[in-house]
């Protein structure tokens, strides 16, 4: 890559397709171009065949069993479907309980529960991005039924302990939603994915945008689920509507990568994560939000003292991060996740999500942190002199 490539480093934004999710994808627009509730020709049987073996591969990345894979159009639907879907079918408990710091596909449809008569409990996290269990186990009462907890988080990306919070739930007959669209295939081989109801996104795997799926476990007694849409029997009845099959396909092949991949991707990410760690320590004011510790291996979020927000992303065209939430960059607000853990506002402005990624290397983290310190430190100057 030449040295004036813009580097990308906004891997929780979205990631490129994998060149070999395209192949896998491909023949399914053209020559395999079938419907897959097609059950009376080969060529519905050929479509249904990829769907099913698609699903056999998303079930893996999170420990499920196929039969418990609905595709959506993403993580955003499967979102919408979780909260909406159980608090509506939910007869006799009408609380819901969430965090601050979730993203807003959880938080817009708790709200939206709200205006539907539902009480929700947003609960706080701690300045290290995580939420304490006490305070979460106050939250939760006789009337809750579902707690919705990111695996991890879009911007921090701390890993709260699901384990710990499914382990309170589950004791109080209260169901357990996770949105791992960040987490899954990213987190090492062997981890837990102990919800209820989880989210899962294609494109945040090197698979194609518009895709995902909610993983709902088959418990007993069964996990009572409306629909959000009506319209055939399509996924179980719980998502009608023709399968998108070359997407699914894309998405089928991306979750199989990642989880083959993971026991070297995750600690070479990390490498190179300890190595930005390190390049940006000399810097001073400088201040990592969320944990570190309980952390994907691919995110930094940095905020830097006596700067202008603004400034520094403007300054940082070279390199691709971003200030928060791509679905959140039209406003100027600052994030309302750095807010949940307690950063003020003028630093949560001058903070960047960094997310490293498959194709992310040694030589463009060092370029990216030359540039953060060197345009820090020319903003710093100059506010110094103006
Ligand atoms: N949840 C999280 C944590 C995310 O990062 C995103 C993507 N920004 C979404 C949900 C939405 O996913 P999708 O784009 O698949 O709707």
């Amino acid at each position: 890559m030449p040295e004036s490539a813009p580097i990308y480093l906004d891997y929780h934004a979205t990631t490129p397709v994998d060149e070999r999710v395209v192949a896998a994808m491909l023949p399914f627009f053209t020559e395999r171009f079938g419907n897959a509730a097609s059950r009376q020709h080969a060529f519905g049987w050929e479509a249904s065949k990829a769907v099913e073996r698609a699903r056999k591969q998303v079930a893996a990345l999170v420990d499920a069993r196929p039969a418990e894979v609905v595709f959506t159009s993403g993580a955003t639907e499967a979102n919408n479907l979780a909260l909406f879907g159980v608090m509506r079918a939910a007869a006799d408990r009408r609380h819901l309980v969430t965090l601050t710091s979730e993203h807003r596909s959880v938080l817009d449809p708790a709200s939206a529960l709200e205006t539907e008569g539902f009480a929700v409990t947003r609960v706080p996290v701690r300045a290290d991005g995580l939420v304490d269990l006490d305070v979460l186990a106050r939250a939760l009462g006789p009337e809750t039924a579902l707690v919705s907890v990111m695996t991890a988080n879009n911007e921090v990306g701390v890993l709260q302990p699901l384990d710990a919070i499914a382990g309170l739930a589950h004791d109080r007959g209260i169901l357990v939603h996770s949105d791992a669209a960040q987490a899954a295939g990213k987190v090492p081989a062997g981890s837990t994915f102990p919800a209820d109801l989880i989210s899962l996104s294609g494109h945040k795997i090197y698979g194609p945008k518009g895709v995902g799926a909610l993983v709902v476990r088959r418990r007993t007694p069964r996990i009572g689920l409306a629909p959000l849409l009506h319209g055939g029997g399509h996924e179980q009845g719980l998502r009608p509507g023709t399968l998108d099959v070359p997407a699914i396909v894309g998405f089928g092949a991306a979750a199989d990568l990642c989880f083959r991949e993971l026991d070297l991707e995750v600690p070479r990410l990390l490498d190179l994560r300890t190595r930005l760690v390190e390049a940006l320590a000399g810097l001073p004011g400088r201040h990592v939000h969320g944990s570190l510790d309980r952390r994907l291996a691919n995110n930094l979020n940095v905020g830097f003292d006596g700067i202008h927000g603004d400034q520094l992303l403007l300054g940082l065209t070279d390199v691709a991060v971003s200030s928060g939430a791509a679905c959140a960059s039209a406003t100027a607000r600052p994030s309302h996740v750095l807010k949940a853990l307690g950063v003020p506002d003028d630093l949560a402005r001058a903070s960047i999500r960094i997310g490293l990624g498959r194709w992310t290397t040694e030589a463009e983290v060092d370029r990216a942190a030359e540039r953060i310190r060197g345009v820090v430190t020319e903003l710093r100057a100059r506010r110094a002199a103006g």
